[in-house]
């Protein structure tokens, strides 16, 4: 099917873009890379009357350190943030959850602020997002409000953001410390699928190898990615060794909510959650025992 007819404006600014979203209100909507969007008004599953095009804003484009996060602009494009030494050395989960998004063709259109808003419950950037406690910057014409993670993501397809605002940047939690590993890893039915579930981890131990900060996030078995921060808090204070890994994440079904469909049972997705949990728990604890942030799984 092709799109129902809409019309067309392009923003130069933030301000020019929250000015148009103003005027036109609940029948206008963003468009980034369109990566996510389009197919939906192709399959009139979305309808906007106006489109505004957020992709030739300068100041959504901003890449940089600042204090204690990792700023990314909402329009920068994913194959360009997974391709940044500097982000991938701040955050490398970052990077790590880009690997598997879509493909080479979508990353190189879609942006990091597209998927965060689409808030696909089994997307790789909300699932690091959440993990990691970003925080989201929203501009609206009024002003700016900065939303935590866990306010942004609401339910599937469903965040914080009101029609009136444009997400402007996402600030990531850089963590300080010499051993600090991550690592992200999925199942899907082919690379570039969505996930059917996946799992995050970053962790940091002491120079004993003892856990003294650990995360861990589920995305694809609930309707928002899930923190899972009891199992992460239990890890701290021991030397993250299989056993302890192993019984830290037996339990992780009781803080997921996942659904069946075609492609697996809810009960065959917890079982995912905690082989793919346990997995990454043990990746990142190489990757920091080695003195690394961080490898591509
Ligand atoms: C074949 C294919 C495979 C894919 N596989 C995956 C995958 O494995 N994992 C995955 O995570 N994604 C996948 N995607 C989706 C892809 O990552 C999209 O790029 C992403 O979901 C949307 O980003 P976008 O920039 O294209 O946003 P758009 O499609 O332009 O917009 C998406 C939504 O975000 C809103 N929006 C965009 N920017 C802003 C902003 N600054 N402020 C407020 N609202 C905004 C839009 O209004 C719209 O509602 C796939 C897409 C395709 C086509």
């Amino acid at each position: 099917m092709k799109a129902a007819i809409f019309e067309y404006a392009r923003a130069d600014s933030v301000a020019q873009a929250c000015s148009l979203l103003a005027e036109y209100g609940a029948d206008a909507k963003l468009i980034a890379g369109g990566q996510s969007l389009v197919p939906m008004m192709a399959m009139r599953l979305a309808r906007p009357a106006w489109l505004i095009d957020v992709n030739r804003i300068a100041e959504l484009k901003s890449s940089r350190r600042d204090g204690a996060d990792w700023v990314t602009g909402a329009a920068l494009r994913q194959a360009d943030v997974e391709r940044d030494g500097e982000a991938a050395r701040a955050v490398p989960l970052i990077r790590q959850g880009l690997y598997w998004v879509g493909h080479v063709q979508t990353k190189n259109r879609g942006t990091v602020g597209g998927s965060l808003v689409q808030a696909d419950p089994a997307a790789e950037l909300p699932l690091v997002a959440q993990t990691l406690g970003a925080r989201f910057v929203l501009r609206r014409t009024a002003g700016e409000r900065t939303v935590s993670a866990s306010e942004f993501f609401q339910a599937p397809m469903m965040t914080a953001t009101e029609p009136d605002e444009c997400l402007a940047e996402v600030r990531w939690p850089v963590w300080q410390g010499e051993r600090i590993g991550s690592a992200f890893d999925e199942l899907s039915i082919r690379h570039g699928d969505y996930a059917i579930v996946a799992a995050c981890a970053q962790v940091e131990v002491d120079s004993a190898g003892r856990c003294v900060r650990a995360v861990l996030g589920i995305g694809g078995a609930a309707a928002v990615p899930v923190s899972v921060e009891a199992i992460a808090r239990s890890l701290q204070g021991t030397q993250l060794e299989d056993a302890a890994i192993d019984a830290a994440v037996e339990s992780i079904g009781q803080y997921l909510d996942p659904g069946s469909d075609v492609h697996a049972t809810a009960e065959y997705r917890v079982h995912l959650a905690r082989v793919l949990a346990a997995r990454v728990l043990r990746q990142a604890r190489a990757n920091a025992a080695g003195g690394g942030r961080g490898s591509r799984a």
